[in-house]
This record gives structure tokens, sequence and C-alpha cells, in this order.
């Protein structure tokens, strides 16, 4: 299947405004910052909230793309040997594209929806149908307006089967979902809360997620959820005018007579034994899993496999060899100073993309290396493959490729002739593993990708810094999120900078900082030199403001191009003094101005004494602020507005010497959610970031990013009389289970959580912590939870239990309580 521009624009219904070529197209790119092939690429201008694709044509055009799908009339002058499709609506375009090129196969296509375990459902059909068919199926979870048509797209003749998920937030998105994927066998999965995700009630949200089956020839769902029983049949019946038949029904249950009725869930030993009904005979699987969703997940595929015709004796030997699913890209350090990204669970094309995106996004090591298994697509011409993952890697700028199995051995000479600087390969893990003393890692960011066979997860330990199991987990999709919940409340030309003092609240330097350089915010501030030092040395690039310089780090200032906030007479003319000695001129700084915070600012009378020195060239005025001491509380409005007109009329007098342009700024974050007409220039962003709305408004859906997790050491069966921790302060009144979990007032847990005021998330439970909290440990309740078990994980803070809530409980804020996780615990960044 080839289209060429030409084509394209009869599908999507354009107009070619300019056309120098009929170019073939083979790559759809929708965000700049992941072209690899530039010639081939056909660009969708996407217009979101903050960001407009059509500010990226000259740039792209610069690095090679030709093709341009577009909503709005172009400058063409910079792009003279440019196609330019004119479309009304550049998404839908791609959303029609997509549709047409899946009306061209006739195979069959499982389409999943619902709340939850699309796409666990969705990798674990791949695992278990992968040597029976040719697989095409979404990357990772990809199933948005955007993702879908993205994953329909590289179908092609040698696929035999199709698996997509399909995911909505609004009415009226599914039904286009359903053009493009064209289901042939849908599965429910589940409905999770009613109120949510922009839906009215349970039942609309539904009907709307079952308009992704109209077309399908048989159903798979879970009969025991009242309202997808009762939405089904609707369907069914709306489909079935004529009388004959809308599809096959394949339903299960654990209570009453369905398809496939589900009549015992037996867990033993780390796995689940489930026996069931089907066409009067009892069958039975066994799985490695025992936690419910999991169990409600194999059903369906036990389902959608039968459905197939696969034999009840080859899914059960199947089915207790699935594995677990990576749902997430995980980054996190490794001995040497590496940074290690491990994503050793899958092995395609599409997923491989991704992970390579991830790790070009990295900017802390120059240096990159991949280590890499042999790609399992079945249908690809195996020498195109390896010549298309070489080039990838090339046009990453990959210094070091290791190639692990024989596919790999096999195709060397592609990875050769291509621009990879080193190369080594392997014919197994063993054999690496074996010359592993030889290799040098350090000072560089190693992804690990390879199918699930190959357990690179060995390499992966062999990398990894050994620390205490104690992990805060931060989720860079949530904090990309939480910004963008900030910037809609934001006037368009308005500039953010985020507040990323103190490692970044707690959750990381770097890390953060390079995740917020990639959401291009447009400053970044820290409270100290040496914080900016080391996000200058992990890479960062983008303009950042020091709130306490001091005379003995304006050597280090200048070196790595950091700018003082300068509040203070005496700290302004020495800093004038230093950038004169070194002839320096129009160095960068901010000036700070004291409206009531009384912390740091020049007074009014302050700021007449320095003009002198401010009219003059030794500094640039970036930008002049303020803080507000009360923006979250209304009882405080008329002294934040005080703070405000005393802050604009101090910039006045700062305006009558310094003639050129420079921001104001004032509000943090709950100033942003509470005072939008105090945006003036820039805000600065600080824990609203780390999904804390401040000012309490509930207008935003922030989400949590730092998830504290430890695990237990130790279960002990204690009987009334017995006591726990120092001072015997925990006193056992009846037969209690006490769990010792690796973690403590060292790792800044506070100690008066200490005889039940704090709770841990355990098991879905909340466990009430039994007697004083101890320097690396401590002790909590868990009687009565099921299935716990040494070296289970519990969540202090995070997700499921808002960090918000156990600050509550130690009687201090989130801010105290984030910042205060020390430094040995360790941080691990993932994205979905
Ligand atoms: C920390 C800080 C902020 C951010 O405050 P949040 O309440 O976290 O948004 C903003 N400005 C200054 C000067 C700060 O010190």
């Amino acid at each position: 299947m080839k289209y060429f521009i030409e084509d394209i624009a009869g599908i999507v219904k354009g107009k070619l405004v300019q056309q120098t070529d009929n170019a073939l197209i083979e790559q759809l790119l929708i965000d700049s910052r992941k072209l690899i092939f530039p010639a081939s690429s056909l660009f969708f201008a996407m217009k979101g909230p903050r960001r407009d694709g059509h500010g990226f044509l000259p740039a792209l055009y610069e690095r090679g793309v030709r093709n341009f799908v577009v909503s709005e009339e172009v400058d063409t002058a910079p792009m003279p040997a440019a196609n330019i499709l004119q479309v009304k609506d550049v998404l839908q375009a791609m959303q029609l594209l997509a549709a047409h090129h899946r009306k061209q196969f006739s195979i069959p296509v499982i389409g999943i929806t619902g709340s939850n375990g699309k796409t666990i459902v969705k990798e674990w059909l791949n695992q278990l149908l992968d040597d029976r068919y040719s697989i095409i199926r979404s990357p990772r979870s990809y199933n948005s307006q955007i993702g879908v048509p993205l994953s329909v797209w590289p179908m092609n003749e040698s696929h035999e089967l199709g698996i997509f998920e399909a995911g909505i937030s609004q009415s009226g998105e599914m039904d286009k979902l359903q053009k493009i994927i064209q289901p042939t066998i849908g599965v429910f999965t589940n409905i999770g809360e009613a109120h949510s995700e922009g839906f009215l009630n349970g039942r609309q949200k539904v009907n709307e997620k079952l308009r992704l089956f109209t077309h399908v020839k048989a159903l798979v769902y879970c009969k025991d959820a009242p309202e997808i029983n009762e939405g089904v049949a609707a369907l069914y019946q709306q489909i079935n005018k004529g009388g004959q038949g809308a599809f096959d029904i394949f339903n299960w249950s654990t209570v009453t007579e369905a398809t496939l009725q589900i009549l015992t869930i037996y867990k033993e030993a780390g796995t689940t034994l489930i026996t069931a009904l089907y066409k009067d005979q009892t069958i039975s699987v066994r799985i490695p899993f025992t936690d419910d969703a999991s169990v409600e997940n194999a059903i369906h595929c036990w389902c959608v496999l039968l459905h197939l015709g696969v034999d009840a004796k080859t899914i059960d030997k199947k089915m207790i060899q699935l594995g677990p699913v990576a749902m997430r890209l995980e980054l996190k350090k490794g001995t040497n100073n590496c940074s290690i990204i491990n994503d050793s669970y899958s092995a395609d094309l599409s997923s491989f993309n991704i992970a390579l995106d991830f790790l070009a996004q990295q900017s802390q090591h120059d240096r990159k290396t991949v280590i890499l298994s042999d790609i399992l697509q079945s249908g690809r011409h195996e020498k195109e493959l390896y010549r298309e993952v070489a080039q990838a890697l090339a046009q990453r700028g990959i210094a070091r490729l290791i190639g692990i199995g024989d596919k790999m051995m096999q195709h060397q000479a592609n990875f050769r002739l291509s621009a990879i600087p080193e190369l080594a390969f392997y014919p197994s893990v063993e054999s690496f593993i074996h010359d592993f003393h030889h290799l040098v890692f350090r000072d560089e960011t190693i992804l690990l990708k390879g199918a699930r066979v190959f357990e690179l997860e060995q390499i992966d330990r062999l990398l990894e810094q050994k620390v205490h199991q104690t992990v805060l987990e931060i989720d860079l999709n949530a904090l990309g999120h939480n910004l963008r919940q900030y910037q809609q409340l934001l006037q368009p030309a308005t500039k953010l900078m985020a507040m990323v003092k103190a490692f970044s609240y707690g959750s990381g330097s770097y890390e953060i900082a390079n995740a917020l350089q990639f959401h291009k915010v447009d400053y970044l501030a820290v409270a100290y030199a040496d914080e900016g030092v080391e996000l200058r040395r992990g890479g960062i690039n983008l303009p950042i403001m020091v709130m306490n310089a001091d005379p003995s780090t304006f050597d280090v200032l200048v070196q790595y191009n950091l700018e003082p906030d300068l509040y203070s007479p005496g700290l302004l003319r020495a800093f004038e003094a230093f950038l004169k000695r070194q002839g320096i001129r129009q160095f960068p700084v901010h000036i700070e101005f004291e409206t009531g915070m009384n912390r740091l600012g020049f007074s009014t009378e302050e700021l007449e004494s320095v003009l002198d020195v401010l009219k003059t060239d030794v500094f640039t005025v970036k930008s002049v602020f303020s803080h507000l001491a009360a923006s979250e509380d209304a009882q405080h409005d008329a002294f934040t507005r005080q703070q405000a007109s005393l802050f604009l009329s101090m910039i006045a007098t700062l305006q009558e010497v310094v003639a050129y342009p420079f921001l104001r700024h004032i509000a943090n974050t709950a100033g942003i959610a509470r005072h939008p007409d105090l945006q003036l220039d820039m805000v600065r962003l600080g824990i609203g970031l780390y999904g804390i709305d401040s000012a309490n408004t509930h207008k935003l859906e922030l989400k949590e990013v730092s998830t504290l997790i430890a695990t237990i050491a130790q279960i002990k069966h204690l009987k009334a009389g017995e006591t726990v921790s120092y001072g015997r302060r925990g006193v056992v009144t009846h037969d209690t289970t006490v769990a010792t979990i690796r973690i403590g007032y060292a790792d800044g847990y506070p100690r008066n959580l200490s005889n039940g005021i704090g709770k841990m998330w355990v098991k879905g439970q909340l466990a009430p912590v039994m007697g004083t909290v101890c320097m690396d440990m401590v002790m909590i309740d868990i009687t009565g939870i099921p299935h716990v078990q040494e070296g289970d994980e519990v969540i202090l803070f995070g997700r499921e239990l808002p960090v918000q809530q156990v600050a509550h409980w130690a009687q201090t804020i989130p801010y105290e309580m984030l910042t205060g996780i020390s430094q040995r615990v360790k941080r691990v960044y993932f994205e979905e």
C-alpha cells in the first residue's frame, strides 16, 4: 500500500495549495521533536490550546521535511520546495487518512475499550496469540484521537490480526475511533467510576463507549456489571432492526449463566486457578497473578481465545506463561553515574521508536547507548526491518549499540553500514554477561530494549545502582498534565517560570528540569547556585534564575550562565563590582521588590538608592518580581491587592531609568489559580506542578506526581499484652498482625506520625502506624488485610493516598513533606 501526496489530498478532501512533486509518504508526524525520516514524513500541523503546529513549519523545512498538512494560510516563501496540503481540520484529516487505510484490509481486528485494563488486555492478547498470527497492535496505550490513527497507520499486507485500544474523554469521540479501528471483535473491559471522564452518568458513559462496537461481529464483556449488560442489550436491539441478529454475544459471569460461566476462582502460591463452564464442559486456566484486576483481564482474554477457536488445553498452557506488562518507561540511576531506561518487555518497531524518543529527550548525558535484542516482529522483511532499526539509531545520534541475539548477529552488516560509532554483538544475554567486566559503562544514558524472552532484566540488575528498596516514584506524565492544567489558566502570551528549587520540591533535579525543558517552559528557578550548576551539568539550557545568590558564588554564576536575583543594595553593588572587575557587561539579572512578605527584596527607598547602577549597562534586567505572602487565602485578598499595587508603582519608578522591556511577575501557584489579574508577563509555578492545589480551588484536576513506596521486611503475629517499638508505646490489645516497613524518620517519614496517627496504603486498605516511628523502620498494623506477604509494597503517600492527607496527619504542609524525603530514597522516573 503506497500513498503519494496527491492520493492523500483526495482521501482527506484537501487542496494542494503548493505542489512541487508527487512525494511518497511513509510516516505521519505530529510532534516536531520526533522527526526521524524527513523526506518521507507528512507533518500534520495540529493546533493545541497552547501550541500551534503551524509555527513549526519553517524549522521542519530546514530539517528536510517537505510535506505538510495545514488548516491555515501559511507563508510559503521560506519553503519553496514544499508540498502544502490545506484542509479544514488537521486532526480530522489524519483520522480520515487512517480510516481509509484501515479499510484496505479485511483481517479480523479486536477493538478494546473500557475504563481500566485496556492496555493489559491488549498486551496479553498479543502474548497469547503472537505464535498464531502476525499481529499489529497499538503501541503502549496509544488510544486517543491522535494515538489511534498513528497505531493503525503501519498496518500492511503481512498482518493477519489487529489489536487496538480506544479511550475517550468526551462524548462524540468514539464514533471517530470506530471508523479508524473498524473492529470485528469487541472487548468491553469494565466501567470505572460513574461520574468521571467528562460524562454525565455511568449509563451515558457506557453507551458512548459502546459506539466502538456498532459494526462488530462478536462482543466480549462481563455480564455482572448491570450498566454494561443493559447497554449491550440496548445496542443489540438497535442494530437488530431487521431481526437477523446483530452480533454474536460472548459474555462471562461469576454469578449467572453466561457464555463462559465462571465456577471458581482459587488463589494459591502466587497463582490463580479459574474454572468455568463453557458449552457444557468444565474447563480451567491458571494465571501467574493473584490480584482481582489481573483475574478480570485474563478472563476477557480467555473469552477472546475461545471465540477465535483456540482449544481449551492450548489456552491453559499459554495462560500460565502470561508476563507482566510494562505500562511505562522508567528512568533510574545506574552505577558509574549512568542513567538507565529499562524497557525489556517487548520488542517491536513502534515500541522501539517510542523508547528511542524517550532516550533522545534525556539531556543529562551526551553519550547514549542502546542495548537491543532481536526484534520479534513477524511478517516484516527482516533485512528491511533491521535497516530501519539501524537508521533510527543513527538518526538519534546513538554512540553505541550492543546487539543481543541471533538475528542481531546475522544482520550486523546493516549496523556497520550506518553511522553508529561503536558496535558490539552477542548471541545471547549469557555471552554478554560473560563479557560484562570488559565493557565500560560510565556517564551515559543506557536504553535496554528487548523482547521478554531475552530477559534483559538480568543486564538491568548488573547496571542498576543498588540502594535500599524504598523508592520515590515520579510520574512524568502527571507532571506534564499538571503543567497543562495551569497553562490553561494563563493568557496565551503569559510566560511560565517553573520552580525547581529544593530538588524540584523533592522530586529530582535535572530529571524534572529536563521534562520541563521538553514541555517548553520559559524559565526555571532554583534557590541556590549549586542547584543551578547541577542543572547545567545535566544538560539544561533554559534560562535559570537563582533566588539566593551570594558573593562566594559569583564566579559560578558567570561560568554557568545562571541569572541571580539581586534583592538588596549590598548584593547588587557587590555583583556590579565583580562584573566590572571581570570586564563583563549586560549580565542578565532579576530584581526582587519587597512588598509585604518581608523576606527578600528592595524597599522603595533602597530601590531609589541603586537606580544609578541600574541605569548603566553592567546588567540586563531580565525580570522584576515580588512574592505574595498569602495568595491562597481569601481573608488576605485586600493585602494581596495592596502588594500588587505597591509592586506596580515600584516598577513605574524603575522604568524611568530602565528603558528596555523586562518581565514582571508576582503570582505563585495559588496566585495563578486565585488572581488571574496578577498574571502580568510571567507566573512562577511551584507546588501545583507537583500535583497540589495549594489554593484548594478544586478548579483543577491535578495528578499526584510523587509516590513514596516502601516494602515489608517482616510480618509478625502478636498476642494481647505485647508491645511494639521504642518506649513500648504500641500496645497490643488483641491478636494483631504487624508488618515492619523499610522506612523511618531518617528517610523523611515524620516521627509525629507515630502511634496510629499516620496510616499507609496496603493492598487497598489503610494500615495505621503502631508504636513510634524508628530511624530506618516503622511498624504498621495489618490485621485483617488479606494476602499480605513479606516483600510486598506499601504506599506511604502519592497515588491512592494524597500527600496532602499525610501532611495533614503530620501537622505539616505538603511542601515540607515532599522536600523532606531524604536523598537516600531512590527516585525512579517514569512515563507512560
Ligand atoms: C517557592 C516560590 C514560588 C512557588 O511557590 P508555590 O506556592 O510552590 O507555587 C514562587 N516564587 C518564589 C519567590 C518562591 O520562593
